[in-house]
């Protein structure tokens, strides 16, 4: 039997309550003769419940999720590495969490320290001049970056705005660029999963802003002539935007900076291990070269011998991307991270995760088309095209993953790769978990030729079967309906 968690109107009970009030000790008015007509209104259908009818609903719910804590989570381009429980104690800290965004700098100086540490940090994990920690989110740090290049060649007297894209950059690259008001051009890949050089060179010109690259790709690839696209754009006066919300593949080894970069944006939630998915806060700080710091957002941290202060004075800033300092604490939980590591524990967090990844891509490539396949970086993306040809597709395959307790890896994307499954694994996870994930992908591909319906039927061993997930977005039903809650 499956046992549904009914919605809370379900559970209510007429007259129930969850506190009780001490007895007046002022005369009783009616409401009617307080309040204007039209604030009044009855029959507002809340539900009636005790508290301990409202904490087991809502334990039970959380009981039915799925994240990090609970199993393995291979959502490529997504970073789900496993947070250590030491950036939340940090975060705790009454002194961090009840600080006032108002607090005067005299009186802040510990945090201020701290974001000051953090962008100096974050430089130097890139390569670059400055670091803004406001962005709240990886592609408000594109949207961040853009506005900073279009500010930049503003200044230099220059109307230039096409923004070059390649087809295998994250799906929020284009989108930022656009938002910013730039002309977005795309660029196809070669057959190495590379930036297509002769095209990029019939490309660039007068007009080119900028290019975004993500890096590494979303295909899992480092570009190999990633030095030569920088160079080919450079060239031609524009700018170089890394997307670095993968950084997790080049921590400690490489800096983008040095790789040509003018303008980088970090994913603290997924690089520096705040917990994030479900709309979570985030955080992506922006870095930039020495020639781009002036357009960064205002405040940046900075000291003087008086100590650590808000710095205003920034008359090229592009000005504030979010109200006061950023998601504060998602940059305490970073700050944390770092410092727990260390650059030695940082190297080997980039070395663990390339290493997984071409652990598990030797092992399911005996069943699964790789279409470029070469040593990976923190992520790689297979073919389910094997399988269509037996009627199953790519969501079937990581429906039926979740039959063995594993979320299902990222699909139909990049577009690029035709019934894409992109899997990142992280350094977090150990030899026997990728075996059992390596195990079960294997198994499905035999199950696909042999008993392709159990896979199209998947998953079997959830609390719920497959849904229709365009109707439950289109036409979402919020009543509870016991004849859809099984016997
Ligand atoms: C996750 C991701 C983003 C978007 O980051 P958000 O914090 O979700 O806005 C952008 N680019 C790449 C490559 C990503 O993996």
């Amino acid at each position: 039997m499956k046992i549904v968690e009914p919605t809370v109107f379900e559970l209510s009970a007429a007259g129930r309550t969850g506190f009780s009030l001490p007895a007046s000790d002022v005369p009783e008015q009616p409401l009617d003769e307080l309040l204007p007509a039209r604030y009044r209104r009855s029959g507002l259908g809340l539900p009636e419940m005790s508290e301990i009818d409202v904490v087991r609903h809502f334990t039970r719910l959380s009981q039915m999720n799925f994240g990090v804590d609970t199993n393995f989570y291979p959502l490529g381009s997504c970073t789900m590495k496993y947070n250590p429980k030491i950036n939340e104690e940090v975060a705790a800290l009454s002194g961090l969490a009840e600080l006032h965004p108002y607090q005067s700098n005299e009186d802040a100086q510990g945090a201020l320290r701290l974001m000051y540490e953090l962008q100096d940090f974050l430089a130097e994990i890139t390569g670059m001049a400055a670091v803004s920690l406001q962005p709240a989110a990886g592609a408000q740090g594109e949207l961040t970056g853009m506005l900073m290049v279009s500010a930049y060649h503003r200044a230099r007297g220059d109307a230039r705005r096409q923004v070059l894209v390649p087809d295998s950059a994250h799906g929020t690259n284009p989108a930022s660029a656009h938002l910013a008001g730039m002309e977005v051009v795309s660029l196809s890949s070669d057959a190495r999963g590379g930036v297509d050089l002769a095209a990029l060179r019939s490309l660039a010109g007068s007009e080119t802003a900028a290019i975004m690259l993500t890096v590494p790709n979303t295909l899992g690839l480092l570009d190999e002539n990633l030095c030569q696209v920088t160079d080919i754009v450079h060239r031609c006066g524009g700018l170089v935007y890394c997307d670095g919300a993968n950084l997790n593949a080049l921590l400690g080894r490489a800096r983008l900076g040095d790789l040509g970069c003018d303008l980088v944006q970090m994913n603290l939630h997924k690089t520096f291990s705040a917990p994030h998915g479900g709309g979570g806060p985030g955080a992506g700080p922006v870095a930039a070269r020495e020639h781009l710091a002036p357009f960064l957002p205002a405040p940046l941290v900075a000291w003087h011998p008086g100590g650590y202060y808000l710095d205003y004075d920034r008359p090229q800033s592009i000005g504030r991307m979010r109200a006061f300092h950023g998601n504060f604490l998602v940059l305490v939980k970073a700050y944390a991270y770092i410092r727990s590591l260390g650059a030695e524990g940082l190297r080997r967090v980039s070395g663990d995760a390339v290493l997984n990844a071409n652990y598990l891509l030797s092992r399911v490539r005996q069943a699964y088309d790789v279409p470029y396949d070469e040593s990976c970086m923190h992520e790689f993306v297979a073919s389910g095209r094997r399988q269509k040809a037996h009627g199953v597709r790519t969501l079937d395959i990581t429906k039926r993953l979740m039959d063995f307790g594993f979320h299902p890896p990222t699909v139909y994307f990049p577009l690029i790769v035709e019934e894409a499954l992109m899997i990142e694994p992280t350094e977090t996870e150990s030899r026997q978990e990728l075996d059992r994930f390596a195990d079960a992908l294997l198994r499905i591909a035999a199950e696909a030729e042999q008993e392709p319906r159990k896979v199209q039927e998947a998953p079997h061993a959830t609390r719920f079967g497959r849904m229709d997930e365009v109707a439950a977005a289109r036409r979402p039903r919020l009543r509870w309906q016991p004849e859809l809650a099984g016997e």
